[in-house]
């Protein structure tokens, strides 16, 4: 999984050197947050997917959590594309995270250093090797996604991936490839790390953002394109039953990108396989993403490539 540098609060590190002490604040007390972003192999050299709004959501994140952020926006975005570049990477995975650190305890975390690090490695399908072509099979966890009021999940914080830990773990033991989290309401929320879209009668449904879900960047891009592609799209709370009646299903999300589901609970979704709009959606967001057809919304940030031929 190791490249050979890591960005570090502005200057490029050997992988080896991206430590911090175990004493850090976050170890103890969970205080980082992060983002994940694609970059993708385009026929124009490698092209970083919608690289602001996920650094936007990064700063969001921080802000939430009231962690003093020293880099802009654009030095950020400059670091990820000098991670791609320095490391000779062409599709990879890019991973800014802003950890609290120092060496003193206390839950107060003020004088806790804020650093901030961007990791790049070479990942593949996030949910199995055929997931986006065959679909996954998946399954209601019996764990709930954090109740209003109590870990804000509008924040891409690495604490609330505790809660989603239970979720895999229980949903892997169980034979599924992801588990469905509910709301504290029992409304559907996401899976652990993905947005979820069904089907019905040609109308798209995904969860609000009330519904304790992270405001995913690739949920964003569903629905654009869904709603360019003439299918209207509904955000709102879903009881969980819709998942056994709708026509189609799928996980949205920058490692999941657009996976369908086939089954929930042992039921077929629609039958049992990805679905006409599924697909035409999946069509267009790796379309755009791999540079196969024309970036209409303007979501890709190019890396000028350091090799030189
Ligand atoms: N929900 C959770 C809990 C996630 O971890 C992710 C992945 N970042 C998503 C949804 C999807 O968000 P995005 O499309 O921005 O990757």
């Amino acid at each position: 999984m190791s490249t050979h540098k890591i960005w570090r609060d502005g200057g490029l590190v050997d992988w080896q050197d991206a430590t911090i002490h175990v004493m850090s604040h976050v170890v103890h007390y969970g205080s980082s947050v992060f983002e994940g972003i694609r970059c993708y192999s385009t026929p124009d050299g490698p092209a970083i997917f919608r690289l602001q709004d996920h650094m936007r959501r990064f700063l969001d994140s921080c802000r939430i959590y009231r962690m003093p952020m020293r880099h802009s926006i654009a030095e950020l975005s400059a670091g990820c594309s000098e991670v791609v570049a320095d490391n000779e990477l062409q599709a990879c995975y890019l991973r800014p995270v802003a950890l609290r650190t120092g060496e003193e305890m206390g839950i107060l975390p003020h004088k806790a250093p804020v650093e901030t690090f961007i990791i790049p490695w070479v990942w593949g399908r996030y949910l199995g090797h055929e997931a986006l072509e065959e679909g996954v099979d998946v399954c209601v966890s019996s764990w709930r996604r954090p109740a209003p009021g109590t870990m804000p999940t509008l924040a891409k914080a690495g604490g609330n991936y505790l809660n989603s830990q239970l979720s895999k773990m229980e949903a892997r033991a169980d034979g599924y490839a992801e588990g469905i989290m509910l709301d504290s309401f029992g409304f559907v929320a996401e899976g652990s790390g993905e947005n979820l879209f069904i089907v019905r009668d040609g109308t798209i449904y995904t969860p609000t953002i009330g519904s304790s879900i992270l405001n995913g960047i690739t949920r964003d891009c569903v629905i654009r394109i869904a709603k360019d592609l003439g299918y209207p799209v509904v955000e709102q709370s879903l009881p969980r039953e819709m998942l056994y009646i709708c026509d189609e299903a799928f996980f949205s999300g920058t490692a999941a990108e657009l996976t369908p589901i086939r089954t929930v609970d042992k039921v077929e979704v629609g039958a049992g396989k990805p679905g006409p709009i599924t697909l035409a959606i999946q069509e267009v967001y790796m379309g755009i993403a791999t540079g196969k057809m024309p970036d209409r919304y303007g979501w890709l940030t190019r890396v000028e490539s350091r090799v030189t031929v």
